[in-house]
């Protein structure tokens, strides 16, 4: 079986899907894995170093006919799409939901396509093929760097002859995997850290990493299916973001990280609570999306300095950032889910097995992942049977 790593073409993107370590562990399984020409460089890996652990480098056109299965990070680019055939695999972060139509042109091109992203993450043996965790943590800990390094002042009490700094007061909203990354990292840089989720069975985490849980009188408990926060009512909106805004006003940084399955994330800092802030704050909004993001007028990877003086900075691509570190953790993930699916030589997909039921999303010409086989007109199978 051969498996083969594209180089990612998205604008920004520098992760690549193995890294050499990987490699040698599919190699030892049998698997053979060709990797395209500087598919590495944004992530200072040489093609020597993927040479060195048994891959074989090749130009793209080769690869796209030679593999079974393409591995990407992001969704495969335009001209990798094109040249998908009939049984031949894509595994990467797809994010097919809320796109029926990326599934429908996969399924309608016989392409197995594996959303890594889809991942069912409660399930113990999948844990180590989480990809969305590992990637979090990595932009949970640059959150906290990006926010040190854009701040004017120092994070942690610092006593010298000439004078002392008082620490930085860093609130950290939403206390999720990248919440809790970023609180750490903050403690560790010596900071005073509160936090806030929805999700009261954070608390104890929160609290054990050293951060102060803040509780709102006006919101309730808020903790929705499979871990996740559910979505709030308008009112409870309304009435989070005015509490929050008296606990905004006294901060130096703010980091944001919320996040709700399927929808645009909350609106946690409006436009008063950054006008509440002092000049030389700084604000991370880890939800900025295109949709919005959870601090008002935040836009992914851009930086704006408010008419106070509040620095905000709209979180692009993080784990892009760490390509080295980004890079190994994904390619353990992939490398597992690889590893898991591979029998005897080839991929053997099974519907009947829950972990493939929720990262299979077209099969034999057939979207079959439930969340998307109903919007895409396909067939939600729950079981190996052929339709
Ligand atoms: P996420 O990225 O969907 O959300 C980040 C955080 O934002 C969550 O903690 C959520 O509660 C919070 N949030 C949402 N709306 C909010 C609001 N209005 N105000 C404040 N906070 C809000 O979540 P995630 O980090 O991917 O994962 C969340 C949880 O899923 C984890 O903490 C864990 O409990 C669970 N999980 C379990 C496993 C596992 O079992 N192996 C793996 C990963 C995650």
């Amino acid at each position: 079986m051969k498996v083969a790593v594209v180089r990612e073409t998205a604008p920004g993107e520098r992760r690549v899907a193995l890294v050499p370590d990987a490699v040698a562990k599919l190699r030892a399984a049998g698997i053979e894995v060709l990797v395209e020409t500087a598919a590495g460089d944004g992530a200072w890996l040489s093609d020597d170093a993927f040479t060195e652990a048994g891959a074989t480098i090749a130009a793209r056109d080769e690869l796209a006919v030679a593999a079974d299965v393409i591995v990407t990070v992001g969704r495969p680019d335009e001209q990798v799409a094109a040249g998908l055939r009939p049984g031949q695999a894509v595994l990467g972060m797809l994010a097919p939901l809320g796109d029926p139509g990326f599934a429908r042109r996969l399924a309608e091109a016989g392409v197995t396509a594996i959303s890594l992203d889809l991942i069912p993450r409660t399930l113990p043996r999948a844990q180590p093929m989480d990809a969305l965790t590992s990637q979090a943590n990595i932009a949970g800990y640059k959150a906290a760097v990006v926010a040190a390094g854009a701040f004017g002042r120092f994070f942690p009490l610092l006593i010298t002859a000439a004078g002392t700094a008082r620490p930085a007061k860093v609130l950290v909203l939403g206390a999720g995997v990248a919440g809790l990354q970023a609180i750490g990292t903050a403690r560790r840089l010596g900071a005073v850290v509160s936090a806030y989720d929805v999700r009261p069975e954070t608390k104890g985490e929160v609290e054990s990493l050293g951060a102060a849980f803040i509780e709102l009188a006006s919101v309730g408990p808020a903790s929705g299916e499979g871990g996740y926060a559910r979505v709030l009512t308008e009112e409870e909106r309304q009435s989070q973001q005015d509490e929050l805004a008296s606990h905004i006003a006294r901060q130096d940084v703010v980091i944001t990280t919320a996040q709700v399955p399927g929808r645009r994330p909350p609106l946690l800092v409006s436009a008063d609570a950054l006008k509440s802030m002092a000049p030389g704050s700084v604000v991370v909004d880890m939800g900025a999306s295109a949709l919005g993001g959870n601090v008002e007028g935040s836009q992914p990877g851009e930086t704006v300095v408010t008419e106070n003086g509040v620095t905000v900075i709209g979180a692009g691509n993080l784990p892009s950032t760490m390509p080295a570190a980004a890079s190994a953790m994904y390619a353990r993930n992939v490398s597992a889910l690889l590893l898991y699916l591979v029998k005897e030589g080839s991929l053997a997909v099974d519907l009947s097995d829950d972990l493939q039921r929720g990262v299979v999303i077209t099969y034999e010409g057939q979207v079959v992942h439930p969340a998307l086989a109903e919007s895409a007109g396909g067939t939600a199978r729950v079981d190996g049977a052929a339709h």
